[in-house]
């Protein structure tokens, strides 16, 4: 209903990029965050406090100190971390909310790794271990400051009603400890991010309309005007708004198949390197005009710049046959890859470039964030002090040998 409270807030680990956060920041999108490092990009994107929510599961307390200083929102992980909020909490509470994380585990979805909802997940309190309700809701009854309620239970491979049961779960324990305290007390709720992306076509599904008619009707008392709400989506925004493109350096003949010689690899396409089957990419070919390559689709690999042999965008896809000079384009990947740098090989970060209509047709280029360059790297691997292992004056070393 008008009038609820709600923010969406961008997972910014899936883009940490700060003209991100600031054109979605404009488009009425908050951050969440959770590192020093996440809630630093967030701030220089202009996103404010009110409009961010720390997430991390270990929070230092410098960083709980600071989180609550600026009056950022908290959803604090586990026991330990609330005892050390009751210490920093001023008596007349805290200038921002704080909620609790909780894992209604519901069960995993299809990747392990990236599955939160699981019975030995290490996010939030696990709701259904023996006696963890009862101390979640005693928790919330002995701290009235404590208003939100957090659960993110999807991810990638994450079906969208296994989602909604773990919203539904936090829901009604948002109920439960409402009628214990005899008030409203919990009066905002947390739900996550976690749609998934098709990452097989240019589809866009599940879409966040079809989460929000799932929800409507798995909970209906979320969308009643009850509750505040947050959402916390990142893959789901952006990944189908960023492509990888790569020039073919060679292209070669391995055991009869095709491989394409790209300049990206496992440095910008971590996961899909390392777990391809979890994480596969359409790849699109392009001449070296970028025009899309036309002719016979052939099978075969795209492989990175990275010196093992796993270092492939893309094995055994059929697509038109790409040559020296020719460009790969990988597809969907917005969130969590060119962004994600890998530093294997000292393989510099690629610049990133925004684009648009130039309103007569063409095209025109803003540039996100540069190339990292070699006086970058080298500083960013102990340059600045090339003798730090060498001059310890107390450890006597052998004279080099003539
Ligand atoms: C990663 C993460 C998100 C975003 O997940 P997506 O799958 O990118 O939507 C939201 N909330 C928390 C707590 C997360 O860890």
């Amino acid at each position: 209903p008008p009038g609820t409270p709600v923010l969406h807030a961008f997972a910014v680990k899936a883009t940490p990029l700060v003209p991100v956060l600031r054109l979605l920041y404009e488009e009425g999108i908050g951050a969440e965050v959770a590192s020093p490092g996440e809630l630093a990009l967030a701030r220089a994107a202009g996103v404010p406090a009110r409009h961010t929510v720390l997430d991390s599961p270990a929070k230092t307390p410098d960083e709980l100190r600071r989180a609550l200083s600026l009056g950022i929102a908290v959803n604090v992980d586990n026991p330990q971390e609330l005892a050390r909020l009751d210490g920093l909490i001023p008596p007349a509470g805290p200038r921002a909310p704080v909620g609790l994380r909780v894992n209604p585990q519901v069960r995993a979805g299809a990747i392990e790794a990236l599955s939160t909802a699981t019975a030995t997940s290490k996010f939030g309190v696990a709701l259904r271990d023996a006696g963890a309700r009862e101390w979640v809701v005693r928790a919330y009854l002995d701290r009235p400051w404590l208003t939100r309620l957090h659960a993110h239970t999807g991810s990638q491979g994450v079906a969208l009603s296994l989602m909604a049961r773990g919203v539904a779960e936090a829901y009604a324990l948002a109920e439960e400890i409402n009628r214990r305290a005899g008030r409203r007390q919990v009066d905002t709720l947390d739900i996550g991010g976690g749609l998934p992306v098709n990452f097989a076509s240019d589809a866009t599904g599940p879409t966040h309309a079809q989460y929000a008619r799932l929800l409507s009707e798995a909970v209906p008392g979320l969308f009643d005007g009850r509750y505040g709400l947050v959402t916390e989506f990142g893959r789901s925004l952006l990944a189908k708004h960023g492509t990888v493109v790569a020039r073919v350096e060679y292209a070669k003949n391995a055991g009869g198949r095709p491989v394409a010689v790209t300049h990206a690899g496992v440095q910008v396409a971590t996961r899909t390197v390392y777990a391809p089957g979890a994480w596969p990419l359409r790849i699109a070919a392009y001449d070296a005009e970028g025009r899309p390559k036309e002719g016979p689709a052939v099978v075969q690999d795209v492989a990175g710049p990275a010196c093992f042999a796993g270092d492939l965008l893309a094995q055994g896809q059929s697509l038109p046959r790409l040559d020296q000079g020719d460009y790969a384009a990988a597809l969907d990947t917005g969130a969590y890859y060119f962004a994600h740098h890998y530093a294997y090989n000292s393989l510099p970060r690629p610049a990133v470039h925004g684009f648009a209509p130039d309103g007569r047709g063409g095209v025109v280029f803003s540039l996100v964030r540069g190339e990292q360059t070699p006086e970058e790297i080298v500083a960013e691997a102990g340059g600045g002090s090339p003798d730090a292992l060498t001059r310890f004056p107390a450890v006597r070393r052998p004279a080099p040998r003539p």
